[in-house]
């Protein structure tokens, strides 16, 4: 991998998300060679990929390259390369670009989209997990109108548009609210001889509640909301299977569509090597103490969504979003630097800063530790922490310039088919 070898003990940290740049920004300008290894040479802000899928911003505008983010550190090396597999005898790490020996590891591979084992849905839907599946999601949207336009066939075309989004999370209800505003806004300007009163919008869940982490408030707000633009919320329902066409359910409900997203749960995405049953919990999480440290180690961490750090207010394991990511890091990198100097680590503690969705133009809903608010503020104060959190002074100019943009004019000028994404249908 041509890292040179020096007296700094060397830090492999695996994936360049919230976690993993966390804790390399506080290493790096330390006694320390970081290494950090990702198989993409970009950070991906995740949060707004629903909004690259539906048009709104250009997927550059929510990535940034990890050489930049940590280009001023001398002691910092990335390189573009999969793991494969982790030595844990031989402290390795194995890549597709060759293998690097470790004195400490961090696991910051984050997660991946689960399908609870079921093979038809894989198959057939859509993940929206990384830019190149929200290009993909974007693609096949737009994709559906040019073939609606096309066919006379009048159920072909009710299935073309036909959007059905499983899972009532923070990405399914901002998605179902961003794909309304589409029908509304856009759809009857681009396509003037198609119906696209007839587009629909359904968002399954399986609970009783959508934004089930949410006060019952906000939950409750955000279903009004989305039943105002004109999204069916279909509750205690849990889709069964997916075979391109017709989605089934548990119960007597089923979809005609050509288009099933699948936003109903994530799992860690663990490397060979520590996916033995000892190492891994719940979610396919890798199980870690207040340290970070994967069970069985004192040099190998996992943090993020991929690590599973239960307490007692979280016995599920702390919550697979941005904030435990980044905090983790932040907190992993003093540990290791304590470690090192021999000096006790302090434990974890997670400091929930509340959470928030969108459900589009001045509809958000919000929850801090004292204050829940619903409606046109909490809009506001949902744009300003993504853009707070966007890394990169001309990505948050972009994304802003963007917004300000799309509210004036009513649009989302990115509805560009450039890469076609060809259906998996036989
Ligand atoms: C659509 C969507 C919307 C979301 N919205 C929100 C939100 O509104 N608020 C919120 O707090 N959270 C949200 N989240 C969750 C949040 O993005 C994650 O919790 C967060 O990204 C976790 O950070 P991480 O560093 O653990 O992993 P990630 O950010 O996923 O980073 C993992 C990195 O590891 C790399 N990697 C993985 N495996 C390997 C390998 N084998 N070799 C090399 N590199 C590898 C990946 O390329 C990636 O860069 C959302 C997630 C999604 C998908």
């Amino acid at each position: 991998m041509n890292i040179p070898r020096t007296s700094f003990p060397r830090i492999i940290i695996i994936g360049g998300g919230f976690a993993g740049v966390a804790l390399a920004k506080k290493l790096s300008k330390q006694d320390l060679q970081v290494v950090l290894l990702d198989k993409n040479n970009y950070h991906t802000f995740q949060p707004l990929l629903y909004q690259v899928s539906t048009g709104g911003l250009e997927p550059d505008s929510i990535a940034y390259p990890i050489r930049k983010i940590l280009k001023d550190f001398p002691n910092f090396h990335f390189r573009l390369a999969n793991v494969g597999e982790i030595d844990v005898e031989k402290n390795k790490v194995i890549t597709n670009i060759g293998k690097l020996k470790f004195d400490y590891l961090v696991v910051a591979s984050g997660s991946t989209t689960n399908y609870f084992g079921n093979a038809a849905i894989e198959k057939y839907s859509m993940a929206m997990k990384t830019i190149p599946q929200s290009l993909n999601l974007r693609s096949l949207i737009l994709e559906n109108f040019e073939d609606a336009l096309l066919t006379s066939d009048l159920n072909e075309r009710n299935a073309l548009m036909n959007f059905v989004i499983v899972g009532g999370g923070p990405t399914g209800v901002e998605l179902a609210g961003a794909l309304a505003e589409i029908k509304k806004g856009i759809l009857p300007k681009d396509y003037p001889d198609l119906d696209t009163r007839l587009a629909q919008i359904h968002v399954v869940q399986s609970g009783n509640c959508i934004l089930k982490g949410m006060s019952a408030n906000a939950s409750q707000k955000a279903e009004d909301f989305l039943e105002k633009l004109g999204v069916n919320v279909w509750k205690n329902v849990r889709v069964t299977n997916y075979d391109g066409k017709t989605v089934t359910t548990n119960t007597d409900l089923t979809f005609e569509t050509a288009t099933l997203i699948w936003a109903a749960g994530v799992k860690g995405a663990n490397i060979k090597g520590l996916d033995a049953e000892r190492f891994v919990t719940r979610g396919n999480r890798l199980l870690v103490n207040e340290f970070s440290q994967i069970k069985g180690f004192e040099h190998i961490f996992a943090i993020g969504d991929v690590a599973c750090m239960i307490n007692e207010e979280h016995p599920k394991g702390l919550p697979m979003m941005a904030q435990p990511a980044i905090q983790q890091g932040n907190q992993l990198g003093d540990n290791i630097l304590r470690l090192i100097e021999e000096q006790p680590m302090n434990p974890f503690s997670y400091k929930d800063k509340g959470s928030m969705a969108t459900i589009g133009r001045n509809k958000a809903v919000v929850d801090l530790k004292r204050f829940k608010f619903q409606g046109v503020f909490a809009w506001y104060v949902w744009m300003f922490v993504h853009l707070f959190f966007l890394i990169g002074f001309r990505n948050r100019m972009v994304v802003f310039i963007n917004w300000v943009y799309n509210y004036v004019r009513f649009d989302r000028e990115a509805r560009l088919i450039i890469r076609p994404f060809k259906k998996k249908l036989e």
